[in-house]
């Protein structure tokens, strides 16, 4: 039991056990060198030996076109335009979104430091916002009620009235695969002309009201990093309904050279951000399995979930109510009272070979982005403190691990 929100009188080692002890329970003894490590358990090889026997290496390749069908069939998103990585893809969803120098682009404080970057290379400015504690999302309530507080509608264009600068798009990013609130989110980009991107680039295959993540945008993106659900070794895809939009996407990735059948003419300045086919080749076999590793994946949060329901340091923090989220990272959440002990039990289990880290630093405490203009953080400020990221790979733990039965440490 909890008294008063103070740490029981035990050692640090004697309130950590259960949770070491939980961590094994799931794991077995697999001690996995990364969070989240990729998983070729399908035609990977035969794929990437077709390109290399064929020579169709590079930016041009049947594997690519095959990835964006399967990427479209799997989101039902209408168009997926295949790029470099995750953040090129977010770079050219601000482009696309309309984002010029000198605007604002509203964006979560807890997010991976690319969902900023992308938004830099615009020229534009983050305007950093506070998350739920429910979904680790942008919280839709506390934007909107921050927005009728520092937003003003002149025309169809927001602006900050503090700055003066125009608020031009809103990136929500769900969090370790959870959705964000996309609804209410998508309500408040409406009524104050905001456009919405989803950086979907950790929440290939989850769900949103019985939907893939992706829908709400006008544009989002996804990523085929190392890490990710699936990879491409590297690599990241723009999703858009819009069809003109994925036309120019394709376009501003591909040098904006104009189709022709010798001469050189680019007709703006373009980036070279479009996937090699021997990486989409890769992609092709890991899209095949993308069900299975959500499921899983899925099973694999159920079964950290019991072995943690004794626990009373923390919990595992489940998808919010009517989404399917593909836990692509499992987190435990500290109780408030013993968030001062994460890092004595990140040091703990890094002593015994499980790796875990915490989340990412938040990004209004970053020295480029410390500057810049944001709400009240108490939500992130809080829950970041209490997060602990734990081995999430499609086979963590599936490998000789012990029965969930011995999780309990009352057992
Ligand atoms: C991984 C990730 C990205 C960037 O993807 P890369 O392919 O690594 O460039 C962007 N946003 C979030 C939230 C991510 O987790």
């Amino acid at each position: 039991m909890l008294h008063g929100g103070s740490v029981p009188h035990l050692t640090p080692e004697a309130t950590l056990a259960p949770v070491l002890s939980a961590l094994e329970s799931v794991l077995g003894s697999a001690r996995p060198a990364a969070l989240h490590q990729p998983h070729f358990a399908g035609r990977e090889w035969a794929y990437v030996k077709d390109c290399l026997d064929t020579g169709w290496v590079s930016s041009v390749g049947a594997y690519v076109t095959r990835l964006e069908s399967a990427l479209q069939d799997y989101t039902g998103i209408a168009q997926a335009v295949a790029v470099v990585n995750g953040t090129a893809a977010l770079h050219v969803c601000c482009l696309l979104a309309g984002v010029t120098a000198g605007d604002e682009v509203l964006l979560p404080t807890l997010t991976f430091v690319a969902t900023a970057n992308a938004v830099s290379y615009c020229g534009a400015i983050p305007h950093l916002v506070d998350v739920s504690p429910v979904t680790l999302g942008v919280d839709a309530a506390k934007l909107s009620a921050y927005l009728a507080e520092i937003a003003e509608l002149r025309g169809d264009t927001c602006y900050n009235r503090r700055s003066g600068r125009p608020l031009r798009a809103l990136i929500v990013m769900h969090a370790f695969g959870h959705p964000a609130e996309l609804d209410a989110l998508a309500e408040v980009c409406k009524r104050y002309r905001i456009a919405l991107i989803e950086d979907a680039a950790e929440a290939l295959g989850s769900l949103y009201h019985g939907r893939h993540v992706g829908h709400w945008g006008l544009l989002s993106a996804v990523s085929f990093n190392g890490n990710k659900i699936v990879t491409t070794g590297g690599g990241g895809a723009v999703l858009t309904n819009d069809a003109a939009l994925a036309q120019r996407a394709r376009h501003l990735t591909t040098t904006a050279k104009q189709a022709h059948p010798w001469a050189f003419i680019h007709d703006q300045v373009a980036y070279n951000y479009r996937l090699p086919n021997l990486n989409a080749a890769l992609g092709c076999a890991q899209l095949e399995q993308l069900p299975d590793f959500v499921s899983r994946k899925r099973e694999l949060a159920q079964r950290y979930r019991q072995a943690f329901s004794h626990v009373e340091l923390g919990r595992i923090l489940m998808e919010p109510q009517d989404t399917r989220s593909n836990y692509w990272l499992n987190l435990l959440q500290l109780h408030p009272a013993y968030d001062l002990l994460r890092d004595t039990l990140l040091e703990a289990c890094q002593a015994r070979g499980i790796l875990v880290r915490p989340a990412w630093e938040l990004m209004h405490r970053l020295p480029m982005y410390r500057d810049c203009p944001r709400m009240d953080m108490t939500t992130a400020e809080h829950v970041e403190r209490q997060l602990i990221c734990l081995p999430s790979s499609v086979d963590a733990g599936s490998v000789d691990a012990d029965s969930i039965d011995r999780a309990s440490p009352h057992a």
